[in-house]
């Protein structure tokens, strides 16, 4: 089943307390393309690029099988670019720059071979970008989910408010929860935001793990505890793209399936984690992942 996604392909330059990179390949779509390929071999990426990227990060991505029929390249022009800093705690950043460039009059035009995608996940970018998308889908995809982030609840709430009625999921994490609802428990959030459209809410809380609320439902899939966590930029995207991929391929939208996907994303988001960029989540191999997720239940298992 095949699942499509949308968002940034990007330069990102990144600090943390254990380096730093200058321009390394990043993006929504490029991380939640990534993990997703581990889970379906049928993905494929709306976004734009300039002319400024390399060739070779596209080559990999379509032998991961992700097609790029929808990547438009633009001549002359420059690649979105985010460069961020992390402190000594991770789990808080500082945005240093958010230079649009080829997405600031990006139109997506989907392939007709995008148009049935049964699964579609709205990766973070604008707004007005993601509901293009969804209004090009010839019939409403099975799951639709949606990333976002308070970049974009600054500058363009209402047009965000109109994408998040429309979609299943909404992925964010706990200070965009608060911004989105103006509530500040999360669990008054998640109702308020049940009230705006989706019927699942992922909130993520970095190295606290992630909840996942479902009517009065909730489930918590924790992070991992790892010993090097050297840069956490894309674990959001990263656990979408394992999750989206995950889901893509159970077959039934249900609670149970859905749990799932959230030990999968968590998994792969411990991965991101452990190195610079997309750099830790290339080389993994399925046993791999499998013995991850087998760490997870074994971190909460136990006898009551
Ligand atoms: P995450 O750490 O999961 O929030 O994702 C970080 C990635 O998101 C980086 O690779 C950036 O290129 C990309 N990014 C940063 N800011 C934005 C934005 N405003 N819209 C879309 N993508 C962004």
């Amino acid at each position: 089943m095949s699942l499509l996604t949308v968002g940034t392909v990007a330069f990102d330059a990144i600090e943390t307390p254990f380096g730093k990179v200058d321009k390394i390949v990043g993006g929504a779509a490029t991380y939640i393309s990534i993990a997703a390929s581990y889970f379906n071999k049928d993905v494929k990426i709306v976004s734009v690029v300039g002319d400024d990227f390399p060739q070779e990060d596209m080559d990999d991505l379509k032998k991961r099988g992700v097609d790029l029929e929808g990547l438009q390249i633009k001549k002359g022009e420059k690649s979105f670019f985010w460069s961020g800093k992390y402190h000594d705690n991770m789990n808080k950043r500082d945005t240093l720059v958010t230079d649009l460039n080829v997405l600031a009059d990006f139109d997506p035009v989907l392939p007709e071979s995008y148009k049935t995608a049964e699964y579609l996940m709205l990766g973070n970018l604008t707004p007005a970008v993601q509901m293009r998308v969804l209004k090009q889908m010839k019939k409403r995809p099975k799951l639709v989910a949606m990333d976002t982030m308070n970049f974009w609840m600054d500058i363009a709430m209402d047009e965000l408010k109109a994408v998040v009625k429309k979609v299943d999921v909404l992925t964010i994490n706990d200070e965009e929860a608060r911004q989105l609802s103006g509530e500040y428990s999360l669990v008054a959030a998640a109702k308020k935001i049940f009230t705006m459209g989706p019927k699942f809410l992922v909130i993520k809380k970095g190295e606290h793990g992630a909840l996942l609320f479902y009517k009065d439902e909730m489930f918590y899939a924790p992070a991992l505890p790892l010993e090097t966590v050297y840069d956490p930029t894309g674990a959001g995207d990263t656990f979408a793209g394992g999750f989206m991929g995950y889901m893509s391929q159970a077959g039934r939208v249900s609670f149970a399936n859905m749990k799932r996907a959230m030990i999968y994303g968590s998994a792969m988001a411990s991965f991101c984690v452990g190195k610079f960029g997309t750099e830790a989540i290339k080389p993994l191999s399925k046993e791999d992942i499998d013995n991850r997720v087998k760490e997870f239940a074994k971190l909460v298992q136990f006898s009551s």
